[in-house]
């Protein structure tokens, strides 16, 4: 399979879940990936496991609430690989917390992370695709929670919403430069940002129509999906891979 041959993607948060299945996965499609992470080691373990499979790989330290980290990391890809064709802007965290413990600092952190990074990754990488004469694509990762509100999670619902958002907008203005801008909105996804309370994970398993939680594999074909010719036709949209979460009330 070498449909993404010659293409150069950024992950953030290709450590770990999601990102790291959906490195594994453009590498598996002839894509170069450089997997950035906060966690330098486990990013640094996805990309020696693509090398060692014959793919080309390469990982990168950032933080991705901070801008001029985003912009480096881009430059950096751009250097090394000799062109840039898009980043999966997918690093995120949550942080529960009822309305009224909201206090600023838990609602600029998730913000900062979950939202402003992604502003960071599509402004830095779109700047970078149009210098250097490229083409190419942009996945967010946005969330149910991006559409549905849930408690404890006033700032995630505001972060996610804004990704959604994002995603319409940005594509709107860089499709003349044959960039296309497309997001996903994963359901409860069995990853370590869920944490390790088992009831807890019970009851949200249960929320999806076939009782269980998503693989981090299944959300990262879709993204994979998302940055081939073939989904040339999808621009803007952010595509539901929930298992059905939302679509009844009461199960
Ligand atoms: P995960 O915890 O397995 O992976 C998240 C990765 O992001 C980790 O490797 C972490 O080190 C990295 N990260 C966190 N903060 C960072 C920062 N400031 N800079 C750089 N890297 C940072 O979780 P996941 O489930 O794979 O999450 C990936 C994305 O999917 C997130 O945006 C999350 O909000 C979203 N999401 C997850 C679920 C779910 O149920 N797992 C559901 C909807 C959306």
């Amino acid at each position: 399979m070498s449909e993404l041959k010659g293409q150069v993607v950024v992950v953030t948060g290709g450590a770990s879940g999601i990102g790291k299945e959906a490195a594994l996965q453009l590498s598996g499609k002839g894509a170069s990936v450089v997997v950035a992470d906060f966690n330098e080691s486990g990013a640094k373990e996805v990309a020696e496991q693509i090398n060692q499979a014959g793919g080309s790989a390469a990982h990168y330290k950032v933080d991705v609430s901070k801008g001029e980290e985003i912009k480096a990391l881009i430059d950096w890809t751009a250097e090394k690989f000799g062109t840039f064709n898009g980043i999966f802007n997918n690093a995120g965290i949550g942080l529960v917390k009822p309305f009224l413990e909201m206090d600023p600092e838990s609602y600029h952190r998730v913000i900062d992370v979950d939202q402003h990074s992604v502003y960071y990754g599509m402004y830095y990488g779109a700047k970078k695709m149009v210098e250097l004469g490229a083409t190419g694509t942009i996945v967010n990762t946005a969330s149910i929670y991006g559409t549905a509100a849930a408690v404890g999670s006033f700032n995630y619902n505001a972060a996610k919403a804004a990704v959604v958002m994002m995603s319409k907008s940005g594509a709107l203005e860089l499709a003349e430069h044959g960039i296309r801008v497309v997001g996903v909105a994963p359901g409860f996804i069995d990853t370590p940002i869920l944490g390790d309370d088992q009831e807890a994970k019970d009851y949200l398993a249960g929320q999806h129509m076939r009782g269980e939680l998503i693989k981090p594999e299944k959300v990262a074909s879709v993204v994979t999906f998302l940055f081939t010719d073939a989904a040339s036709a999808i621009n803007g949209q952010t595509i539901p891979v929930e298992d059905g979460f939302l679509s009844y009330k009461i199960r």
